[in-house]
């Protein structure tokens, strides 16, 4: 049987450049990383496609996903739900995958409290003059809403505590580089492989009780 995967939770402010590492990582192959498509209510952006980068969802889905107890966790974010459902993340676990949601701060720290062994990675810009600029030259959005943006860009940051790893996007690649070595770290982490070598050395001594 393979050994249940690890997730990951990959957050950082609006803007920071977080779906361009996430990119870059899926980029190379390789085959034991998943991607948590999540849920939301926001409208979707030129170029986006639906069931590849969101579910774009009515409120009234939403809700009734969150109300059947279907989501792993959710939040408010700038007058839009996001949201993670449960099953897809579960069962590419229990296939062996490790999983990677990409969400806010709020959202992610839902997550630590139902899974506390989970891996936690904060995505942060070099500056904030540098995120404002990300925002402004993305052109999705108006002034009003970058502002909120950056608003909440500024809380997530005082947020960063909560995380075990803070990665700088200063060069994409770099940043990329960085958030693939955590994943493979964490593997080897001694509460993650300790289970598999106690039932060795049970299993081994067991052997040698029946030899006597
Ligand atoms: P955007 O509108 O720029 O795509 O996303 C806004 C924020 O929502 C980003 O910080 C993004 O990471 C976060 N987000 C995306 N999906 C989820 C999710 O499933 N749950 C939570 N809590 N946040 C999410």
């Amino acid at each position: 049987m393979r050994e249940r995967g690890l997730l990951i939770v990959f957050s950082g402010p609006s803007g920071v450049g977080k779906g361009t590492v996430r990119a870059k990582i899926f980029d190379s192959p390789d085959n034991n990383l998943r991607y948590s498509v999540s849920m939301t209510t926001r409208n979707q952006r030129p170029g986006e496609v639906d069931g590849k980068d969101y579910y774009f969802r009515s409120r009234e889905y939403f809700e009734q996903t969150v109300h059947e107890g279907q989501m792993l966790e959710y939040a408010e974010y700038v007058g839009n739900y996001y949201g993670t459902p449960l099953k897809a993340v579960n069962q590419l676990l229990d296939e062996g995958y490790d999983v990677m949601l990409e969400i806010e701060v709020q959202g992610a720290l839902q997550v630590k409290e139902k899974v506390p062994d989970g891996v936690f990675i904060f995505l942060t810009p070099p500056d904030l003059g540098e995120l404002r600029q990300r925002l402004t030259d993305r052109g999705t959005d108006s002034d009003k809403v970058i502002e909120e943006r950056m608003v909440k860009a500024r809380e997530e940051i005082h947020m960063m505590s909560a995380y075990d790893y803070v990665i700088v996007n200063d060069v994409v690649d770099l940043a990329a580089e960085r958030v693939k070595k955590i994943i493979e770290t964490e593997h080897y982490r001694v509460e993650r492989v300790i289970g598999k070598y106690e039932a060795m050395l049970e299993e081994f001594e067991e052997k040698e009780v029946t030899k006597l």
